[in-house]
């Protein structure tokens, strides 16, 4: 049996629409039927074959790692699931026996594999995955937010690590993990919430999702948002989710004495310099973020949305999986939120 898939075919830029063979399942996985996919920034990364993607994938490989579908086929050796279950999936696939795995936090796994980076991709219409990192999700959740849990755990893992109720935050980076983030936030009662980019489309879409106030730091000055908030003695939280290093720094230098700073973004090639005595001096906790809490995450993330929380303004565009290259266009001109291709109903 064939399936179309998206794959990176070869090194170089763009994917191909392939023909390739259905996957098989082993005893512990299932087979899920692929209905939407949501592009992420590493998809996007693959897609234009940027420094950091000619180091991690080896072509051919399908890839993507954010999806909704439903169960096609269960492994003899699966409990816990029946043909028809809508799922979705987590994206990295741990080793289970390693120090991290055996503690319960799977997301430092020292063997971790991504699924769409080191093995084949949800940008497919078959997915075979671990039944263990298979997430059942209740039929009241709209399939178009659960496309993209993915991203929604790496937002909510960050933004949750600290206690945001009746505190100022600070995000740097109006990408859909950091808009998300400010949604999160305000949903969970942090008082101010205020986001920083260079991306007026996406400071605005962030506004409309929850954050009290954007600033463009192009042209607008941070401490004076924070004077008409009121704030006082500089921010409680800030998260970081831009990966620029001038954001980094401006989040030491207005961060409150004691403050707390969850890392997400990469600075790759461009690491910041910073003053680390003012860090130091601050009292400042600094905790770096990788992927999601297995699963604890997932459970956050599917009560947030029954309890109110409304994702659905960070949904731009949609697209068929043929019409792909479109899809990637509209990602790389800056001016969506999420972007989501839909395989089958
Ligand atoms: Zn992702
Ligand atoms: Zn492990």
């Amino acid at each position: 049996m064939m399936m179309d898939a998206l794959v990176k075919a070869q090194p170089g830029k763009g994917l191909e629409l392939r023909r390739v063979p259905k996957p098989q399942i082993g005893i512990d996985d299932v087979l899920i039927k692929i209905h939407k996919t949501a592009i992420c920034g590493t998809d996007l990364h693959i897609y234009n074959w940027d420094v950091w993607s000619q180091k991690h994938i080896k072509p051919p490989r399908v890839i993507g790692h954010e999806y909704v579908g439903e169960i096609a086929q269960i492994g003899s050796n699966v409990k816990g699931f029946q043909i028809g279950d809508v799922v979705s999936g987590e994206g990295h696939i741990i080793c289970g026996h390693c120090r991290n795995c055996r503690a319960g936090n799977g997301q430092w796994c020292h063997n971790t594999q991504g699924v769409g980076v080191q093995r084949d991709g949800a940008f497919a219409e078959y997915l075979s995955i671990p039944a263990s990192n298979c997430i059942p999700i209740s039929k009241d959740i709209p399939e178009d937010i659960v496309s993209f849990f993915d991203a929604f755990g790496n937002a909510t893992h960050t933004a949750l690590m600290f206690d945001v109720i009746g505190e100022d935050v600070l995000i740097t980076g109006a990408g859909p993990i950091g808009m998300m983030a400010a949604a999160i936030c305000r949903h969970n009662g942090a008082r101010h919430v205020i986001i920083t980019d260079i991306n007026d489309y996406r400071l605005n879409l962030a506004k409309k999702l929850g954050a009290t106030k954007t600033v463009n730091v192009n042209h607008e000055s941070l401490e004076e948002a924070m004077k008409e908030a009121g704030m006082v003695e500089g921010f409680d939280v800030a998260l970081e989710m831009s990966g620029a290093p001038s954001a980094l720094k401006q989040i030491f230098s207005t961060l409150r004495n004691g403050g707390k700073v969850a890392l997400l973004g990469l600075f790759g090639d461009k690491q910041p310099e910073l003053d680390m005595d003012e860090i130091i001096l601050k009292g400042a906790t600094i905790q770096g973020i990788y992927g999601r809490k297995m699963y604890e995450t997932w459970y956050k993330m599917a009560a947030m949305v029954q309890s109110g929380l409304d994702l659905s303004p960070l949904i731009t565009h949609y697209f068929s999986y043929q019409d792909y290259e479109q899809a990637f266009d509209t990602m790389n001109t800056g001016m969506s939120g999420k972007v989501i291709l839909e395989w089958s109903k």
